[in-house]
Parts: C-alpha cells; sequence; structure tokens
C-alpha cells in the first residue's frame, strides 16, 4: 500500500531553484528526478523558491522559473515557500548554534581567503578554499554578538571526522572535515543566512524525507549533515543527480543561454523532445 492509498504521505520531496539567472538542462534534469522520485514514492513534491540573495534573485528569473515549470508540467503541494519570508527561523538556528559555541564570527574576508595558495581542485566543486583554522577567534569570541550582521559567521569543523552518507546514485560517500572543506559560512556579512544553514532549517521544517539535487553539491551535502547533528536533527535520504554538460564537455551555466529552457520553449520545443535530446 503506498501513501496514496492510505492518504498519508511518508515521502516528501522539494525542488529548490535559485532564481539567479534562466534554468537550463541540468536544472530540469534534477527537478524531473525529483517528481519522478516523488511520484514513484506516492509522496509530495513541494516548490521552495531559494531568493535570499536580494542582489541576484531578480523577479524576472522568478516569472521565467514558473514558466519552465509549467512547460515541463511540473506540480507541486501546497503554496511556494519563499525563503526570503523565512528569516526569522534562520535567525533562530543562528542564536541556537551561537549559543552552543558551533559557530564563530569570522572577521577575515573572501579575498584574504582565495589569496591562499591552493591544491588543484575539482572541477565540479565551487572552490572555497579551506579556512585555516589558526584564523579561528579564540573561544567565546562569539559571546559578544546579539545579532549576526557585520561579519562572517562560520561552522567549526572537527578536522579528521569523516562524514559518510549513503546516495541513492553513487552509494556510499565519505568526505573528511578539515581536509575537503573547511570551516564553511552559515551567515554572511552583508546579514544574509548562508546556502548550507538555510537549506538544512528550511528541509527539517519541511519535513523532508529525501533530497534530490545536482552533485556538485555532494561536498555540501557533508556540511549540511554536520547541521543536522548539531541541531538535533534527522537527515534526509540523498539522491545526487549527474551534472549536464554541453558538446564540450562544459557544466551548464546559468549565464550560457543556449541551453536554457527558455530558448527551447521559445522554439516550441516539448519537454520531452528535449529530454529524449539531451538526456534520454
Ligand atoms: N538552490 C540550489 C540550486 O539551485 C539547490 C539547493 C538544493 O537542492 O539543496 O542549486
Amino acid at each position: 500500500m503506498d501513501g496514496r492509498e492510505t492518504g498519508i504521505s511518508l515521502y516528501r520531496g522539494r525542488i529548490a531553484p535559485t532564481p539567479t539567472g534562466e534554468f537550463h538542462l541540468g536544472h530540469a534534469r534534477t527537478f524531473d528526478m525529483a517528481r519522478r522520485r516523488a511520484e514513484a514514492a506516492g509522496g509530495d513534491l513541494i516548490l521552495r523558491i531559494e531568493d535570499l540573495d536580494v542582489n541576484r534573485c531578480k523577479p524576472e528569473y522568478v516569472e521565467a522559473m514558473f514558466e519552465d515549470l509549467a512547460w515541463m508540467g511540473i506540480r507541486w503541494q501546497g503554496e511556494p515557500i519563499y525563503q526570503s519570508k523565512r528569516r526569522q527561523a534562520y535567525l533562530n538556528v543562528w542564536e541556537r548554534l551561537k549559543s552552543a559555541g558551533l559557530i564563530y564570527p569570522c572577521t577575515r574576508s573572501r579575498k584574504e581567503l582565495r589569496n591562499l595558495a591552493q591544491a588543484p581542485h575539482e572541477e565540479e566543486e565551487a572552490a572555497e578554499p579551506i579556512y585555516p583554522p589558526e584564523w579561528r577567534p579564540p573561544p567565546g569570541a562569539e559571546r559578544s554578538y546579539d545579532h549576526p550582521q557585520g561579519v562572517n559567521w562560520r561552522f567549526r569543523v572537527s578536522e579528521g571526522e569523516v562524514i559518510t552518507f549513503s546516495d541513492a546514485r553513487k552509494g556510499e560517500v565519505s568526505f573528511v572535515a578539515g581536509v575537503d572543506f573547511g570551516d564553511f559560512g552559515v551567515w554572511n556579512r552583508e546579514d544574509i543566512p548562508a546556502y548550507e544553514l538555510a537549506v538544512v532549517v528550511d528541509d527539517l521544517a519541511g519535513g523532508i524525507t529525501e533530497v534530490v539535487r545536482g552533485e556538485d553539491l555532494l561536498k555540501s551535502t557533508a556540511r549540511q549533515i554536520l547541521l543536522y547533528r548539531a541541531l538535533d536533527g534527522t537527515p534526509p535520504a540523498w539522491c545526487h543527480e549527474p551534472l549536464v554538460r554541453d558538446a564540450h564537455g562544459k557544466r551548464l551555466a546559468k549565464r550560457c543561454n543556449a541551453l536554457a529552457l527558455r530558448t527551447f520553449r521559445e522554439q516550441g520545443l516539448s519537454f520531452e523532445e528535449c529530454g529524449v535530446r539531451f538526456f534520454g
């Protein structure tokens, strides 16, 4: 008996677009997989719009996103959730992590961090250098802050901790804290909650049981597991989809209009035709 027959949905998935540009075939592939997995489980799919970065998220991209989702025939349960309206929930978690001494204010700039000599990194990852542990402030530095504004906030990882999780497509995946990634941002100096924090707060609040997303976020999953632990939350199951590449093997970017969903829509192609042509 599945969830549909009992009326109780056990599976809860989500699609979580960030409207900072045109959506492309890589997004379509992930959204489609999220839809298929929710359908196969007889579960729910919700839509969360990750619009925290007010400077980069534009209304025209939100509009185009709804058109893309309609073109794909994607439906979701309930009203879309806008992260921009959930500040208080993120602030509560910032407060909780701060009180537990798990995050600290970091006065170093991104530029200082980027200037560190780096070993070559995998192309898949947005390369953020490992934050040097010796740059951490003395313990307790967080105590004098009653709001997050003005500095970047980082989550302190335990060097050498191995984080292992099971992925529906890739099997067991492991990363080592302090080696594969370092202390990571949870709130930035422009007063915007970081992706890692917001996504965990929302997936927990939404009762999400499985996260389907691109495999460029595999390392983020390890970071997010640390946040679930810090918040005594049960992590969802994970399914990371392969990235879609262009004819030259380069992963698609939001600024590349040639493979934007809008372009296909405007050419009168259906989503099915695109899907068959590009990812079978
Ligand atoms: N908003 C993220 C993106 O567009 C996806 C986040 C997630 O699925 O966790 O890449």
